[in-house]
């Protein structure tokens, strides 16, 4: 009988820190047009050497959840809320996104030779279903576009938890600030070396992700820990998180649960997607 008592009582305090809607502050984009503020995290001074990838293709293994075959989108939807730009409205975003359920629309982006399309201006995806640690693999193209450049190359982002961006970006002889470029955790490490392939060539990642962890009473117990192989060579190597991914401002941990939905990002470029698959670790 104790121990179901103090068991509710543990999970009633769980609960409380999502039971309550969150005003999201308004960025005002305008004003800060003057001070660009986002161009304070962005690190110029570390360019990683180049390396050539060899082919590589990865299957799903038996136990693999499938996020994307090539068939239907039945496993993603259209998140109700968009990304935080910075740690306020990262954090409101999250914890109303959890107060109600991870609420989502039917996920709008396109199924074009069973690869998986992004629809700009169409939203980010997010899955289903919530996840933790997992492993993860992805393939992913950048289309050839020479009018394009830098950050507006092919941009979207593998969103670990919605929260912990590893940059997706067309980064073969396209220059930006390193921690912003293919396989950087956006603006906190870059890649170890740039084994990017050509635009218009299918490209893998595969994602390690050990997922924070945080007391009951929202103390960060664990912080988040990711390691990458971009094209079957490393890029990042158990590399501990600062906080969530943020366009401006430093990142630290806001507590939320041991589970979140994993999300694609919908930066206005028609970046393809296929093989999208998991592996849960715990
Ligand atoms: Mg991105």
């Amino acid at each position: 009988m104790k121990i179901y008592t103090t068991l509710i009582i543990l999970l009633l305090q769980a609960g409380c820190s999502y039971a309550q809607k969150y005003e999201i502050p308004v960025i005002d984009w305008e004003a800060l047009q003057e001070t660009r503020p986002w161009e304070a995290t962005e690190d110029w001074n570390s360019t990683p050497s180049k390396v050539s990838p060899a082919m590589t293709n990865t299957l799903a293994p038996s136990d693999a959840i499938i996020l994307f075959d090539g068939h239907d989108l039945s496993a993603w939807q259209k998140p109700k809320y968009g990304i935080g730009a910075d740690m306020a409205t990262t954090e409101a975003i999250t914890k109303n996104a959890v107060y109600e359920n991870h609420p989502g629309t039917e996920a709008e982006w396109n199924i074009v030779s069973d690869a998986l399309v992004v629809k700009p201006g169409g939203g980010n995806i997010q899955t289903k279903k919530s996840f933790g640690s997992i492993q993860l693999h992805l393939e992913w193209l950048s289309p050839v576009d020479k009018d394009k450049e830098g950050q507006a190359y092919s941009n979207s982002g593998v969103f670990l938890m919605g929260l912990y961006e590893l940059q997706i970006l067309n980064s073969y002889n396209n220059k930006t600030y390193p921690n912003g470029q293919a396989g950087a955790i956006y603006k906190q490490n870059p890649p170890l070396v740039n084994t990017s392939r050509p635009p218009g060539e299918w490209q893998s990642y595969d994602i390690i992700f050990i997922a924070p962890k945080f007391s009951d009473d929202g103390q960060l117990l664990s912080p988040a820990y990711l390691t990458a192989f971009h094209n079957g060579i490393l890029i990042q190597n158990n590399f501990e998180l600062e906080g969530p991914t943020l366009y401006i401002g430093q990142a630290d941990y806001f507590p939320h649960p041991d589970k979140l939905p994993l999300l694609l990002q919908d930066h206005g470029d028609l970046v393809r997607f296929r093989n999208i698959w998991l592996r849960e670790l715990e």
